[in-house]
């Protein structure tokens, strides 16, 4: 069994980089040489949860888990039986597979609420887990365990994309990228023309904002509490800009689109943001939960009588062999902006810090670099 360095969580200490043993790829799935991790707010999330013994139902607790799902790498091996992938190809993963067309959400057409991931949550519940340590198993948390030198992965995670596309940057394609743009695009369908409100400009707020700028969106409205971040947005295509600790950001938002603001996007993950982008939307429009909230949202039922919606997404309502190396390409052709949404490059032992940068939003990305390549 092969051993590598990663970066393990446990219940109580900061993140510690320690050797930890990764099983050979089994039958449809692949070993990845890991290139680039970025660090996201789910990690943060699962991370909390995991110390608060709050995991969703159905996850065994661990002992200990490995973070990290915004990855791009290189094939180094291949299991029994894989076809989409060879030894040396490049490839951003999904950190949810879907199982290609097993059960009913794939088999209609929605992939990304597939009910039979193979995913690497299921390989720790089933007793298979492929990271250990003397013995114990190590759950890859949020799906990948990115936060390492090589992860093993089910096939169908591992997306192959062109070689000429930089692994250190389209790594954000595993994750922030294709939830923000696939919520307008994919999620909402908004038509152009459309006047949106983005609520929170973190990694996946400001995807929302390109996403709808390449939609052709007129205004597009960013809301934050950091004028630093509201910046960032008018990098992105951001047309009109709301500091929400500046008065109240529902009232802004839509005199600034004279009332009729058409879609409102929440990209923070609270139930008070999700109830103003509810109530910030007009008549018929529709409010888009991207965030991940863990509370109740609570809405007057009277706005339905007005054909308001509240709706959700979910990774960008993506199909990942068909969203992510065209998304790879509206990089390379410079329609959508991936460099910029990094701040920060570290090794992997200074993931803590990286974390850090994160509770002080100094960053709109950091991104790891676990093996050195
Ligand atoms: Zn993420
Ligand atoms: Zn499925």
């Amino acid at each position: 069994m092969p051993e590598m360095n990663a970066a393990v969580l446990r219940s109580a200490d900061p993140l510690a980089v320690e050797s930890v043993e990764l099983t050979e790829p089994r039958a449809g799935e692949v070993l990845i040489k890991i290139a680039a991790c970025g660090v996201c707010h789910s990690d943060l999330h699962w991370i909390n949860n995991f110390r608060n013994n709050s995991l969703p139902a159905g996850i065994v607790a661990p002992k200990a888990a490995i973070l990290g799902h915004e990855v791009a790498g290189i094939v180094e091996e291949i299991g029994p039986g894989v076809t989409a992938v060879a030894p040396g190809d490049h490839v951003v993963v999904g950190f949810r597979p879907n199982c290609g067309g097993n059960c009913f959400y794939c088999i209609n057409g929605t992939p990304w609420l597939c009910e039979r991931p193979d995913d690497p949550d299921r390989a720790y519940t089933g007793e298979q887990p492929r990271i250990s340590q003397d013995g114990v198993p190590i759950m890859q948390g949020v799906g990948v365990a990115g936060f390492s030198e090589y992860t093993v992965m089910p096939e169908r995670a591992a997306i192959k994309i062109r070689n000429d596309a930089p692994l250190e940057t389209v790594c954000l394609i595993g994750c922030a990228v294709t939830t923000g743009v696939g919520a307008v695009i994919n999620t909402a369908k908004i038509q152009s023309g459309s006047d949106i409100a983005v609520i929170g400009m973190g990694g996946v707020g400001l995807n929302i904002v390109q996403g709808a700028r390449l939609a052709g969106a007129r205004k597009i409205i960013a809301i934050d509490t950091m004028d630093n971040k509201l910046d960032m947005a008018a990098n992105f295509g951001a047309t009109h800009f709301v500091n929400a600790s500046e008065g109240d950001p529902v009232e802004k938002a839509r005199g600034i689109a004279n009332g009729y603001i058409d879609y409102a996007f929440e990209a923070i993950g609270l139930g008070a943001t999700c109830r103003q982008a509810f109530d910030m939307v007009r008549d018929g429009g529709t409010a888009v939960v991207v965030g991940v909230v863990g509370q109740d949202i609570t809405v007057p039922g009277r706005a339905f009588l007005r054909e308001k919606k509240l709706i959700g997404s979910f990774y960008g309502s993506n199909s990942l062999q068909r969203d992510i190396p065209k998304l790879v390409d509206l990089y390379m052709d410079g329609k959508i902006m991936v460099d910029e949404l990094i701040s920060k490059r570290r090794p992997l032992n200074e993931i803590n810090e990286a974390f850090d940068d994160m509770l002080v939003g100094e960053v709109a990305r950091s991104v790891l670099h676990p093996s050195g390549i």
